[in-house]
This record gives structure tokens, sequence and C-alpha cells, in this order.
């Protein structure tokens, strides 16, 4: 069973991942992946050198994010292009990966963290969804706090996503992590705890 861990952005999805590994969970990270696809030797790389220009690249061969982030933000064209290069490169990365584990390991579960899961193809993947929720408010605060943002290029990132209550409403399991670190930890064991036990039957 393949398990989407998603969030809004500072919502507490990477604390979440902590404690899915700390209690044995595997954890396929799409962040990763998004890196992978794109190093030097990689078709990933060749692609978007001969799609947008050498302009993308640095002096020592790799990836020149800086110019690659400022020519597709706000033109959707080219940030379409540059998903049609890399995202079914990740998403095949992520399944080898997680192939990989489940022939050493058939009857766990398998958690993928996919910061943008609801907005992008990916759902179709998964076979159930967990996300990590806090309200606006609070997202606002630890979000200006963790990265030191002002309120306004806060509210901006956090206006790039699809609004955190409306993935509530998409999610199979929620984490509520409004509260203490631990109680957040008490829900994290409980879901895991019920994954295990769905999959444990399994062959
Ligand atoms: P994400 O991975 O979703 O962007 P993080 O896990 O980095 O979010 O959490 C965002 C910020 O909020 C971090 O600074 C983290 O330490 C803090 N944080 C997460 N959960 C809690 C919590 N339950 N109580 C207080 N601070 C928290």
């Amino acid at each position: 069973m393949i398990v989407g861990l998603t969030g809004g952005i500072a919502s507490g999805k990477s604390t979440v991942t902590n404690m899915l590994r700390g209690l044995g969970a595997y954890v396929v990270d799409a962040d990763v992946w998004a890196r992978r696809v794109v190093e030097p030797g990689t078709e990933g790389l060749r692609e978007i050198v001969e799609t947008f220009g050498k302009d993308m690249l640095l002096p020592d061969g790799t990836l020149n994010r800086r110019a690659l982030g400022a020519l597709v933000f706000h033109n959707e064209a080219a940030l379409q292009r540059l998903s049609a290069i890399t995202h079914p490169r990740v998403r095949e990365g992520m399944r080898r990966e997680t192939e990989a584990y489940l022939r050493e390991h058939p009857n766990m579960p398998v958690v993928w963290d996919v910061p943008l899961l609801f907005e992008g193809e990916t759902r179709r993947l998964v076979d159930t969804t967990i996300l990590v929720y806090v309200d606006e408010n609070l997202q606002l605060a630890r979000l200006m706090q963790r990265d030191g943002l002002t309120e306004e290029e806060a509210r901006a990132r956090i206006r790039a996503q699809m609004p955190i209550d409306e993935k509530r409403k998409l999610a199979d399991y929620v984490v509520d992590n409004r509260g203490t670190l631990e109680e957040t930890r008490e829900q994290v064991a409980h879901i895991w705890r019920t994954l295990r036990n769905s999959t444990a039957g399994e062959v």
C-alpha cells in the first residue's frame, strides 16, 4: 500500500515525516527525486538544456536553478514544459524505489512524501492519503518564524498552493498539528498502527 503524505507549506510535513521514520516507516521523498532527475548526466537535465537553452547550466555543469526559476516564474507555458520533463521522471523514480523496498518488505506500507500531492497527478498513484493540518493563521505564523519572512512574503507562498482547508476535505487521514509535538506524535503513531494492521495480511 502506498500512502501519500502531504501538507501545506509549514504545516509540519517534515516534522511528521521524521516521526514516521522513527516508527519504522519507509519514506520515498518526492523532493529528493526532483533533484535527482536533473543531476548532471541525466536525460532530464539534457532535455531542460535542449528546451530552455545553455543558460540553464552553471559553469560546473549543474542546473542553474535560479535561472530556471526566473524563467518559469509567471510563465505558465514554460512551467508546463518543465513539468512535462521532470514530473514523469520523478514519478518513475518513486515507483522504482517503492518496488525495490516492497520486494524486501512486501507487507509494509510505503509513505510517499509529496508536497503538492493534491495539486498534481501523483494523487492517482497512491492508495490512501494523510494530510498534516494546521489552520491558516498558524501556518502563516510558523512559516514567517521558520523562514524569517514578512507577512506579505509568507502569504504569497501560502496563496500559491491549494488552501489547506480544501486539502483537509480530500484527505483520508488528518494529523492535526495545531497542538504540541507530543499530541502530534500520538496521532501519527495511531495512524501508523492502523496502516500497518491493514497491510499486515497483504502478500
Ligand atoms: P513543512 O515540512 O510542512 O513545511 P515543518 O515540519 O518544517 O513544515 O514545520 C514548520 C515549522 O513549524 C518548523 O519550524 C517546525 O519546527 C514548527 N512546528 C511543526 N510542528 C510544530 C508543533 N506541533 N508545535 C510547534 N512548532 C511546530
